[in-house]
């Protein structure tokens, strides 16, 4: 008796799986056929959906392509596009407006900018070499953001691809070049104008903030 039971229950158990794949089954195709589980496997015969799809990707055959043939076709960058770096050049004098100070070195995450600079003949600091390694950079943004004097820039320029680790290493001359070719005209006042931050404003007490003064 006790044997009989317990083959009663085997058989229970190996009938499960079948039952669920059944009962999964039924689900799908109510669930994909909202209409009614024949319409969906009439679908299914006679491959409806497969039609359906090639007839979709036939059409599109004969439509104008929306695909950009980079690099024959290209795209002007964003304004505000964080591409290669540019050191701004003075428009009088042509030189870097870069005086040395080194907060663009400090603030930099990746520590990919290296300043050398000297003592002039009438004491001032002299930039000999500014060196930005792009490789490592993160294209943060951050060196702009934390330059007193406006002189380095990100520019649109994004095409820099290269096999030698060496062209990947921006000297100061190279940095000034880039603002030559990449922020002539309007191009560098607008990028100033739009995208230099912080800005003064930034900094201004709201008028429904609560001011700290101390003792008169
Ligand atoms: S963009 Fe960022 S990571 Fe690149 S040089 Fe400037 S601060 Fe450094
Ligand atoms: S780029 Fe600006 S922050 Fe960097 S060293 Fe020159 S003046 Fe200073």
């Amino acid at each position: 008796m006790e044997d009989m039971e317990i083959k009663d229950k085997e058989s229970a158990v190996a009938e499960q799986p079948v039952q669920a794949v059944e009962r999964s089954y039924l689900k799908l195709m109510t669930k994909a056929a909202p209409d009614g589980w024949l319409k969906g496997f009439l679908k299914r015969v006679f491959f409806v959906e497969i039609l359906q799809g090639m007839t979709l990707t036939m059409s599109y055959m004969f439509k104008k392509p929306v695909t950009r043939q980079y690099p024959k076709e290209k795209r002007e960058s964003m304004p505000g596009f964080r591409g290669m770096h540019a050191l701004v050049r003075k428009p009088l004098t042509g030189r870097a407006r870069c005086v040395g100070c080194g907060l663009c070195a400090a603030i930099c995450p990746s520590k990919c900018i290296t300043i050398y600079t000297s003592e002039g003949k009438t004491h001032e600091k002299v930039v000999d070499r500014y060196d930005i390694e792009i490789l490592r950079c993160l294209f943060c943004g951050l060196c702009v953001e934390a330059c007193p004097f406006q002189a380095i820039v990100l520019t649109g320029h994004y095409e820099y691809s290269d096999s030698a680790r060496e062209s990947f290493l921006l000297t100061k001359e190279q940095l000034m070049d880039n603002w030559d070719k990449y922020m002539t005209d309007e191009k560098g006042k607008f990028y100033f104008k739009h995208f230099w931050v912080p800005r003064r404003s930034h900094f201004e007490t709201s008028d429904d903030q609560a001011v700290f003064r101390g003792k008169r």
